[in-house]
């Protein structure tokens, strides 16, 4: 019996090392045009994954349980967001369309972080996760607010409401406190238990809080340099000297500051930021920045930034702001009456030109800053990374294939790595990385959306594989799979 039982084992063991040495993968990718932008490689490959990592990438034949034929397709590494805005699977579906595999919220951050880690566990169609969210937590240090600070984020949260607008509703009426020195630490504590909770850096949108001490932010950048954790901010105002003042607290402080959308932070002199911003990166300071490739930007009527001076600061006037729940136009009287209301607006105010100068320069990531849904949302919630594709590599020829894939993969994950050791192994296509993985028609790939109607589904993006799972497939949303999976920062002490 034992003999038997042995012989048994020893069958057993060949037939498992034969699956091995025939390479049957778990899916195989055959002949598609495989780019990974760290080494380099844009060649025709056959690509294996097995136990949601990619086990093999080769010009040999090989084997899988479903291959899959992508000639004349680019496979590359699935593309990384850092900036979002929309929780759910409904702008998750959008962003799957448009090749990515990865969404973070990093600009405005998420409140009770480990509850949302928690609520979004086996649900998410890709990968997930947020900073801190600085707004919330200098909110809740302030006194007068901090036995029902979340009572009124939660009665903010009204139908038809999204979470960031609940959000800029409720820390707005501390828009313009000064915080005591006792209150600033408190801050500083709040952001540290919110890295606990599994944060990848701190947001620190003050662009929302314009009038807020420059000497609370000053204490916000310290604190991320204390805690070695990167800051990711919306600047003061859309002008230079917001800039400068961003990088000034990075450089004084010594922390790893993310300037994001600089486009619309810039305007007019974004030749000049980017110089900043670059000389800055030569003298050894982490500094990065981020764009999006429209030239409307979008965000709430209710918030600081359409403060008396909003068209000078903007250089725009009412008829290029547009109301995103009718689609129209404003005049005096109907910015008066939607301002009072509260609600989402898109900004016309950026040159095609300006998107041109940022989208091409080395190192500077392509980030959607997507809204949260609704029907007429500013298109870039959909379009991003398709429309970077289409219009600036294929079209215009602004970028190369490389470089946007890099912009899109590997800038992205590596700017996170330091902070999220998770991104180590993902923005590459290459043996033993995450199986996150886009597949797309570099011929036919667009993106959809517009202004007039929306957004809308991204076209090329033809296979999307989410840790090993397909998501995506010949164009169509997998249904009833969910193989995101939550990305956390290093200081995470729970399980
Ligand atoms: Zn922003």
């Amino acid at each position: 019996m034992k003999k038997i039982y042995f012989l048994f084992s020893i069958v057993v063991l060949n037939c498992s090392l034969y699956a091995q040495s025939t390479n049957e993968y778990d899916i195989v990718l055959i002949g598609g045009r495989v780019i990974d932008p760290e080494t380099k490689l844009d060649a025709i490959r056959n690509v294996g994954i097995r136990n949601n990592k990619i086990a093999v990438i080769s010009s040999n034949s090989i084997k899988g349980k479903e291959t899959i034929n992508v000639s004349g397709l680019v496979v590359s590494p699935g593309f990384i967001d850092l900036h979002i805005h929309g929780r759910t699977n409904i702008e998750q579906e959008y962003q799957l369309h448009d090749g990515l595999t990865t969404a973070l919220e990093l600009e405005w951050g998420i409140e009770n972080l480990k509850d949302w880690y928690l609520s979004r566990k086996d649900k998410a169609l890709i990968n997930y996760g947020g900073s801190v969210n600085w707004p919330y937590e200098r909110f809740k240090a302030i006194s007068k607010f901090t036995d029902n600070a979340n009572s009124l984020l939660q009665k903010n949260r009204k139908e038809g409401i999204s979470d960031i607008e609940a959000m800029t509703n409720t820390v707005l009426p501390a828009a313009t406190e000064k915080l005591t020195d006792a209150e600033i630490l408190k801050t500083a504590a709040n952001v540290k238990n919110s890295l606990l909770e599994g944060a990848i850096g701190i947001g620190a949108p003050i662009g929302y809080l314009p009038k807020s001490n420059p000497l609370e932010f000053y204490r916000i950048f310290q604190t991320a340099s204390e805690l070695k954790s990167p800051i990711f901010v919306h600047v003061r105002n859309p002008d230079i000297i917001s800039i400068q003042e961003a990088i000034n607290n990075a450089i004084l402080t010594n922390s790893s500051l993310h300037l994001v959308h600089i486009n619309s932070m810039a305007t007019g002199n974004i030749d000049l930021a980017l110089e900043m911003v670059t000389t800055a990166q030569k003298k050894g300071f982490e500094i990065t920045t981020e764009l999006y490739p429209y030239t409307a930007a979008s965000t709430t009527l209710q918030s600081a930034m359409f403060n008396d001076g909003w068209q000078e600061r903007l250089g725009i006037n009412y008829a290029d702001l547009q109301w995103e729940a009718t689609g129209e136009r404003l005049t005096k009287e109907s910015f008066e009456k939607y301002r009072n209301q509260g609600g989402v607006v898109i900004m016309h105010m950026m040159k095609p030109a300006w998107i041109k100068t940022g989208i091409k320069a080395p190192g500077v990531l392509i980030a959607s800053d997507g809204m949260p849904y609704s029907k007429l949302a500013h298109p870039r919630t959909s379009g991003t990374f398709a429309r970077t594709l289409g219009s600036y590599v294929r079209e215009e020829k602004v970028l190369t294939l490389m470089s946007a894939i890099e912009k899109m993969t590997l800038l992205p994950a590596k700017r996170l790595e330091e902070i999220s050791p998770m991104m180590k192994t993902k923005g590459r296509l290459q043996v033993g990385a995450d199986a996150d993985i886009t597949v797309f028609n570099p011929t036919t790939i667009t993106d959809k959306g517009t202004f007039e109607t929306g957004p809308a589904f991204s076209e090329g993006v033809e296979y999307v594989i989410v840790n090993g799972i397909f998501a995506l497939k010949n164009g169509k949303t997998v249904a009833n799979t969910f193989a995101g999976q939550p990305i956390y920062g290093k200081y995470k002490n729970w399980q």
